[in-house]
């Protein structure tokens, strides 16, 4: 398959940037999900020295943990180092439960402050690999194959490697300089479908997380606001998850409350009803009325 070869390509460069420019692995950005099967798979075959890491969501359903737990367990006896990093938030370990009320909203699809806190703040100053791809969605169509995140949103900016390859030396130095203050990405299968993604997983016989087999196409958090009409069979699947929702904007309310902060809702479940969509609560609140807080 072409897409492979060019993915491993991608692979090879990044780890020879990272070898070089950081003295350490790259790391595979492990989520349990499809996506991230096919890069620890490609990751396998490269045949490069790499290190897995998962942030740990606190919002994934019990299968997707339990398979994280399992291709870990397996990393591990084959020696490659693997980490699960539960998420902190102001120095104090957090959760999507915690974060609700100190947020004072719910995450939304325009508001997700949960990924800045629980997905993507690991592996600062490292080059890592993730299973992004132009087909997910409009937005990552703008992603590209070699990125780089600055630690300062200010500083935000995306170069090619092609840059880097032509830069003189001045600015090859620079660069370096650059890279090591910041999370550099390489996104190998980007260019992969959805139907690339299965059909490889069918072909070289890719274990995947269970849901997939009950007829999940996404096992991300439950509840992600990103999942749009999907969330309303997840909470049936995951009453539980439902419960710790409610429970969290009722916090949520409260520390509202608290901080002197408008409140139209009365209780966590108008809040759940209004952010699983449901157009008939009374006394709606207008998405412009809720802030994060910082
Ligand atoms: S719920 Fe969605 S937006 Fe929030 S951390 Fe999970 S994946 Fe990210």
């Amino acid at each position: 398959m072409d897409k492979e070869k060019k993915a491993i390509e991608r692979i090879k460069i990044a780890s020879e940037m990272s070898l070089h420019h950081y003295e350490k692995p790259l790391v595979c950005a492990y989520s349990g999900g499809k996506d991230s099967d096919v890069l620890l798979e490609l990751f396998k075959r490269s045949g490069i020295p790499f290190e897995v890491h998962n942030s740990h969501t606190t919002a994934d359903a019990p299968q997707t943990v339990r398979h994280i737990r399992e291709v870990f367990r397996k990393l591990k006896l084959e020696g490659i180092k693997c980490e699960i990093e539960i998420p902190t938030y102001k120095g104090e370990p957090t959760s999507m439960w915690k974060l609700i009320p100190e947020k004072l909203m719910p995450p939304t699809r325009l508001v997700r402050y949960c990924c800045s806190v629980l997905k993507e703040t690991g592996c600062a100053n490292r080059y890592i690999a993730t299973g992004v791809r132009w087909d997910e969605s409009t937005a990552r169509m703008q992603r590209e194959e070699f990125e780089k995140i600055a630690n300062k949103k200010k500083d935000k900016e995306k170069f090619t490697i092609t840059m880097l390859m032509n830069d003189n030396d001045k600015r090859r130095r620079m660069n370096e300089l650059c890279m090591q203050q910041n999370k550099m990405v390489v996104n190998p299968i980007i260019d992969w479908t959805h139907r690339d993604v299965w059909e490889y997983i069918s072909s070289e016989k890719i274990e995947t997380c269970e849901l997939y087999q009950c007829g999940y196409d996404r096992v991300g958090c439950i509840g992600c606001p990103m999942a749009g009409k999907k969330r309303e069979r997840e909470f049936e699947d995951f009453p539980q998850y439902k419960k710790l929702y409610i429970h969290a904007f009722e916090r949520m309310l409260k520390e509202r409350e608290r901080r002197g902060k408008e409140n139209t809702w009365k209780t966590g479940e108008d809040v759940f009803a209004w952010w699983i969509g449901d157009e008939n609560v009374p006394g709606q609140m207008h998405i412009k009325d809720f802030i994060a807080d910082e």
